[in-house]
């Protein structure tokens, strides 16, 4: 998608603060975090959101919680993280490409679900 921010960031036009690549995926820190760590687990593939996913692109989804693990524990997180996905409009997503945002540093308590 030439005009998806996303795919931007992947392709190396854009940069980042990346934490972590391998074939599929790709992880960056948040431009505008909303907790002490906050980085985004991105698949290369350009799936728009959840309501997309399908048995045809799983496996990229599938991916992302494999690196989810793998970086929780490069980035130390023992003490528990979120993993937030934003699908559409009303759940505020802003880049339509599918990321999941793992969210951690703090105790979030009870603020949403
Ligand atoms: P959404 O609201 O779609 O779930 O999340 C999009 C996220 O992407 C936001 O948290 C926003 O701060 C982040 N974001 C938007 N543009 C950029 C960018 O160019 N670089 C980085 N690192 N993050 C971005
Ligand atoms: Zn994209």
């Amino acid at each position: 998608m030439s005009d998806c921010i996303f795919c931007k960031i992947i392709a190396g036009e854009i940069p980042s603060d990346k934490i972590y690549e391998d074939d599929m995926t790709v992880a960056f820190r948040d431009l505008h975090p909303q907790a002490p760590v906050h980085f985004l687990v991105v698949p290369k593939k350009h799936i728009e959101c959840a309501a997309d996913i399908t048995a045809e692109n799983s496996a990229e989804v599938a991916r992302c919680f494999e690196v989810i693990a793998k970086l929780a524990e490069q980035e130390k997180l023992q003490g528990g993280f979120r993993v937030i996905n934003n699908c559409g409009e009303n759940a505020g997503q802003t880049v339509p490409h599918i990321h999941f945002h793992v969210l951690a540093g703090e105790v979030m308590g009870e603020k949403i679900i």
